[in-house]
């Protein structure tokens, strides 16, 4: 099948939600990716950060496929090992005490909201439901994550909302004037990934946390785009030394396949008993046996080489013409030019190199294992792209 009529078969029958590239993504090795004529793309997206180790990782291949031989479902209703020692890991290196597994970053957000409001009913009763997230903010495209994302423009066609959600200015005083009576959560991202890698203010955000603290508003950190390395630590809130309530995260937790994981904290251990939540396939054992292989090897070493790495990137890219400033940790940087993003993402593509791009800006998310040579290779179509 020539790329024209994959295209084509794709129009046809594929419901048309996507703007996609042009661009066929066939195989590849490490981060670089292949369209079966052969054309070659140096990854600097990594399908939206979630082939965290890049492409055909042998130890993660063998992990998955070790589990596919045994057996690839159980459902909850039963016991599986990869599981178990996926959350055992999770809880250790967070101090985290309890996680659900489902499938998607939405999903681990559904899951949040639903247990900031039964921790709450449990303790002061009906009513206290509200939860405040941030202008610009993103969640998922479910109806409850929607209503929680702060972008009224992608409400407008699917309403009514979900009750219960308001939107505040992404500082200390704008999140405490949203707040109130009936408030039983503050769900933040430490990063606004989809609306343009804007990290929030430390100060801001350790305010936000004790005046969350002294009312018993669970704070809820968004970590599906930042989470499992991306921002050099495990999870960004290391870099706000803050303790979070409740953490969400997806994305490149299993290295390329699908898992959501809602991470408990002290106080939301028990919010949940039987039947409150559930997932026929979330924590699926292969899906686990690849996330395992993922998180076991997130170690400092590895976080500190995704550190050096995104200072070299933002030091060159810095220097690159038309491009006003970099923002964003390690290897989830954005870049704020004066050109039009979607334009330049698209003639990278045509000399090989495939970037993101996040509301106006460009948006790069490397695989965490991206060789020196290929974030050279990168640099060089990018520097050429946007001096013209
Ligand atoms: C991508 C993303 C989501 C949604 O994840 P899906 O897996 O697409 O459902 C939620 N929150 C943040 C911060 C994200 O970046």
């Amino acid at each position: 099948m020539k790329f024209d009529e994959l295209k084509e078969k794709d129009k046809k029958f594929i419901a048309g939600t996507y703007n996609r590239f042009s661009a066929e993504i066939f195989e590849g090795q490490g981060a670089t990716l292949r369209s079966s004529d052969g054309r070659e793309y140096i990854d600097f997206g990594s399908g939206i950060a979630v082939n965290s180790f890049g492409v055909n990782d042998e130890e993660w291949k063998n992990a998955v496929i070790e589990q596919l031989n045994r057996v690839q479902h159980a459902c909850n209703l039963y016991y599986t090992r990869p599981q178990a020692e996926l959350a055992e890991m999770l809880c250790k290196k967070t101090g985290a005490k309890k996680v659900f597994f489902s499938n998607s970053g939405a999903e681990a957000n559904e899951c949040a909201i639903k247990a900031a409001r039964k921790y709450s009913f449990d303790r002061y009763g009906e009513g206290r439901f509200r939860i405040v997230t941030l202008k610009n903010s993103f969640h998922g495209r479910t109806l409850a994550t929607l209503a929680a994302t702060g972008q009224p423009a992608m409400h407008r066609c699917f309403k009514p909302m979900l009750e219960g959600f308001s939107y505040a200015d992404p500082t200390f005083d704008g999140v405490r004037r949203q707040c109130g009576e009936g408030t039983c959560a503050v769900m933040l991202e430490l990063i606004q990934g989809e609306s343009g890698v804007n990290p929030l203010d430390a100060e801001e955000v350790k305010k936000i946390e004790s005046f969350c603290k002294k009312r018993d508003i669970l704070l809820i950190i968004d970590e599906v785009q930042t989470g499992n390395g991306r921002t050099g630590k495990l999870y960004a809130y290391e870099h706000y030394k803050i303790s979070p309530d409740i953490v969400t995260t997806a994305k490149g937790l299993a290295g390329g396949l699908p898992l959501g994981a809602t991470m408990f904290f002290d106080k939301t251990e028990n919010a949940f008993s039987a039947g409150d939540h559930g997932s026929t396939f979330g924590g699926n054992p292969v899906v686990c046996a690849g996330a395992l292989s993922i998180l076991k090897r997130l170690d400092e070493k590895l976080l500190l080489e995704v550190q050096g790495k995104g200072a070299y990137m933002t030091t060159h890219l810095s220097r690159i013409k038309n491009v006003v400033r970099v923002t964003g940790m390690g290897l989830m940087l954005g870049l704020e030019i004066t050109k039009n993003a979607r334009d330049i993402a698209e003639k990278c593509l045509e000399r090989g190199l495939i970037v993101l791009t996040a509301k106006d800006k460009l948006r790069l998310l490397p695989p965490l294992t991206i060789g020196k040579g290929e974030i050279d290779a990168g640099l060089k179509i990018l520097n050429e792209v946007l001096s013209e």
